[in-house]
């Protein structure tokens, strides 16, 4: 094992007054009790998962570096082709992630890849996945997850027909080697929080309205910003009835290849650039009942649902990029040198090394808190999301201030970080929407406080 380089300002690590020399020297039964292996962080935490999730957290990390490291700047740097046609290296990348299970997980096997042991963990599995993809590249991430994201109306629904029509084609598709991607559609050019968040919602005039024509839905309007969705071939598209509401939102499939659909434009990106972000406009798309999803008027709830299970894989997501800005920093600190010292040789730099392994640590604490529910509840997935993603952004701020001028530069990987973390404060709600969505699923219990507080001030009213 390579010997550590010592640190300015520490005892080495073979000291005698190191903590581990200190400990290791004590008789066994104190060792047993207080002497513990030198680990890093990422392998103390993997050992501390449930035996199926620190497999696929190990699994996961041996993919990302295999297949994800070599294609960032290529992904990165380079423009997306015309409507409908792959990047470079993309489709292959699909068909590995799929070969590795990576496509098909959210659903247990047979049918999908995720043993029926890891099922029990649905959404702690997807936080994985995405912190591990994403501290190697959030781009690449964000453009294997969203079809996942395509996938969960579906799965969701409890229909039994949208899972043998839509879903069981996506995932016999996938193992057989062909990239079937799906996509998730709610937001209209002028809904994003609206599409996200119910007060919004009773007030907003739907943009994407489907009209009852000769026994079939006819779906006219634009959705913007749709993740993937130049090229996937199936989508979930929310739309409303004609002279309804949002509360009339039903889920509808629509594939690329129906009439009436069209790929408008796609947008010029700041971060994730791997994966694209298109403007879909559907004119007249006429689609069958069968490709009602769940029933009509339940695409609300099926959205909200939805959004419960995403909103902690986005949180992963913000640890994967904190984690990543820190090895970053590191690696600066360990190699950058001001005059005759390195960076790290510098307690204030120490000080601010020990910051940043707390604050991932911190959200990781908590993603991995909420994700540990079968179910998600929305105050527990929305809370997770803005504080992970706003404690990220900062992570990496601390890590570019460390880097100083260098921290602008592309070829410091840091550049893009802070370019893929801001995203992540934006999508599945902003951090604001997030934070009006934890107040508005502890309504009932402001509601007794209220009501304590009346029953109190009228006591006191009383006394007086
Ligand atoms: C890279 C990327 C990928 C995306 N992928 C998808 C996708 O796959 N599918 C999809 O459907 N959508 C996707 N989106 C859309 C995304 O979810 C929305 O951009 C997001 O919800 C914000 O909506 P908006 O941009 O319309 O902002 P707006 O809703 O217009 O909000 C503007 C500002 O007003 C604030 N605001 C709004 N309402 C309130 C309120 N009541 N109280 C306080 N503040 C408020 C917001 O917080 C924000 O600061 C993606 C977006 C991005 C950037």
């Amino acid at each position: 094992m390579a010997i550590p380089m010592p640190i300015a300002d520490q005892v080495p690590a073979r000291h005698r007054l190191s903590v581990r020399r200190a400990l290791s020297e004590l008789d066994w039964s104190s060792r047993a009790l207080v002497d513990y292996p030198a680990r890093d962080l990422w392998e103390h935490d993997t050992r501390r998962l449930p035996r199926p999730l620190a497999s696929w957290r190990r699994h996961l990390r041996r993919f990302a570096h295999e297949h994800l490291a070599p294609g960032i700047d290529r992904f990165d740097r380079t423009e997306h082709p015309a409507a409908g046609q792959w990047r470079p290296g993309m489709r292959e990348l699909v068909l590995r992630a799929a070969d590795a299970g990576l496509m098909t997980d959210f659903f247990p096997s047979p049918l999908g890849s995720a043993p029926l042991a890891r099922a029990r963990y649905p959404v702690w599995a997807q936080t994985l996945k995405t912190e591990e993809l994403a501290s190697v590249c959030a781009g690449q991430m964000l453009a294997l997850c969203a079809h996942q994201l395509g996938l969960a109306p579906m799965a969701l629904s409890g229909d039994l027909r949208a899972m043998r029509n839509f879903v069981y084609p996506v995932l016999r598709d996938l193992h057989r080697g062909e990239p079937h991607l799906c996509a998730y559609a709610i937001t209209e050019p002028g809904a994003g929080s609206d599409a996200e968040e119910g007060h919004g919602a009773s007030l907003y005039r739907p943009g994407v309205v489907a009209r009852r024509r000769h026994g079939r839905w006819h779906l006219n309007g634009r959705k913007v910003f749709i993740s993937g969705g130049d090229v996937a071939r199936t989508i979930a598209v929310f739309a409303a009835l004609e002279g309804e509401g949002m509360d009339s939102w039903t889920c509808f499939i629509v594939h690329p290849h129906m009439p009436g659909f069209r790929m408008a434009r796609l947008e010029h990106k700041m971060g994730m650039r791997a994966c694209s972000a298109a403007e879909l406009e559907f004119d007249d798309l006429a689609v069958p009942d069968s490709h009602v999803v769940g029933g009509l008027r339940r695409g609300w709830a099926l959205n909200r649902a939805t959004l419960n299970f995403s909103r902690a894989p986005v949180a992963g997501m913000a640890v994967g990029l904190a984690r990543a800005a820190t090895e970053i920093a590191m690696d600066f600190a360990c190699t950058r040198r001001l005059g005759a010292h390195r960076l790290v040789d510098f307690q204030e730099v120490q000080l601010q090394l020990a910051q940043m392994v707390a604050e991932t640590t911190a959200i990781r604490s908590m993603v991995w808190q909420q994700a540990a529910d079968f179910t998600p509840r929305q105050a527990g997935a929305s809370l997770c999301k803005f504080h992970a993603t706003d404690t990220a952004q900062h992570v990496c701020e601390m890590a570019m201030d460390l880097l100083g001028g260098e921290s602008l530069l592309h070829q410091q990987r840091i550049e893009k970080v802070f370019r893929d973390v801001r995203l992540t404060r934006i999508f599945e709600g902003t951090n604001q929407i997030n934070r009006l969505a934890v107040i508005e699923d502890m309504q009932e219990e402001l509601g007794r406080h209220a009501f304590q507080g009346e029953n109190h001030s009228g006591g006191t009213h009383h006394a007086r």
